[in-house]
């Protein structure tokens, strides 16, 4: 019996050590999804714009009134064409209002759409946790695995344990090992290497010198490809000022992409942010949304709202049924295992 402990022990050492080799990622939704879905969205806006321009009958130059092809949309709000940037330039006081009013309703209408479905494991096929810790991402092959799945991988009766779980790489490599394959991947261009060299950088970590301002150039490049979380840190950076001068207004942007693509505890500090700032009805929509993805914190909130009637019956309701769905589908018994051990998986 103490050998078998002895035995476990040891292992779990060996698990630690692997893994302090593997960048814990926090969480994350989507990758190249989110842009695309951001695109789809915006695309779709368009249409709608579109076919409102077209019913509406403008065909022409808002200024001057010149039609033919070679009219360019006002991409601001796409209500308006214009024949060159000279007739936009002088339309624009007499524009200026209806633009500004269906940009923050094109806005909204992206921030508060449903976000898209959370990101598989690739291995137990289960929507990835929501919690950065119980979340893991190898130098090898960069892909976000479970908990309950490294636990799994690394707690094998048998070498397979030294390896990544998903590729089979082994996993006990040196730092300089571990940073080439996450520039190599980076190179190939995965969003989440990016991410993943970002806090290599900002921390000054795996031999590399702090180096802030190359930490927010590639997380900036890692949300361009759909790493959601790396909006959530860069809104973050912003709005703690670290690395960067302290702006409130660009935390908030930052976070409202990571929420579009997914991001529940960047839609919780949205939540926070719209409350404060007195808009209390904008805040409970971020808490109604996260909370329905299964972020425990955020359903709090509803429920506060709920009792100070600022959430219907109705949505509390539902989003009470919604998290409770979320939390079912992320839920194994793997993942109850890994949660137990502490952490560091
Ligand atoms: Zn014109
Ligand atoms: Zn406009
Ligand atoms: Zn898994
Ligand atoms: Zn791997």
């Amino acid at each position: 019996m103490f050998e078998y402990l002895a035995d476990i022990i040891t292992n779990l050492f060996v698990v630690a050590a692997a893994v302090a080799a593997i960048t814990i990622i926090n969480n994350r939704n989507q990758q190249r999804e989110t842009v695309n879905t951001q695109r789809k969205m915006l695309k779709s806006d368009d249409e709608h714009a579109n076919a409102q321009m077209r019913t509406a009958g403008t065909p022409e130059c808002a200024e001057c009134g010149k039609g033919g092809d070679g009219l360019k949309a006002c991409t601001a709000c796409n209500l308006v064409k214009y024949c060159n940037r000279n007739c936009q330039r002088v339309h624009w006081p007499k524009h200026k209002k209806e633009c500004k009013k269906r940009a923050a309703e094109l806005h909204d209408e992206a921030l508060f759409k449903q976000p898209p479905p959370r990101e598989e494991c690739p291995i137990c096929l289960l929507p990835l946790p929501l919690n950065p810790e119980e979340i893991s991402c190898d130098d090898c092959c960069g892909k976000i695995m479970c908990a309950g799945c490294m636990y799994a991988g690394h707690t094998r009766d048998s070498d397979d344990r030294f390896l990544c779980p998903f590729c089979r790489t082994p996993q006990l490599v040196s730092f300089e090992k571990a940073l080439e394959m996450t520039k190599k991947r980076a190179e190939a261009g995965a969003a989440v290497s990016f991410h993943q060299l970002g806090h290599y950088y900002h921390d000054g970590e795996m031999g590399l010198q702090q180096d802030y301002d190359k930490a927010m150039e590639l997380w900036l490049r890692a949300g361009e490809l759909g790493h959601t979380l790396s909006y959530d840190t860069i809104g973050d950076a912003y709005y703690n000022g670290e690395g960067v001068e302290r702006d409130e207004k660009k935390a908030k942007y930052y976070w409202e992409l990571a929420a579009i693509g997914g991001g529940v505890h960047a839609r919780q500090k949205l939540g926070i942010v719209e409350w404060h700032a007195g808009n209390a009805c904008r805040s409970m929509k971020h808490y109604m949304i996260a909370a329905g993805a299964g972020f425990e914190p955020s359903l709090q909130k509803v429920r506060e709202g709920y009792l100070n009637g600022r959430v219907t019956k109705h949505d509390f309701e539902k989003t009470l049924r919604d998290q409770k769905e979320a939390k079912e589908a992320m839920k194994s018994d793997q993942r109850d295992a890994a949660a137990a051990l502490g952490p560091w998986f």
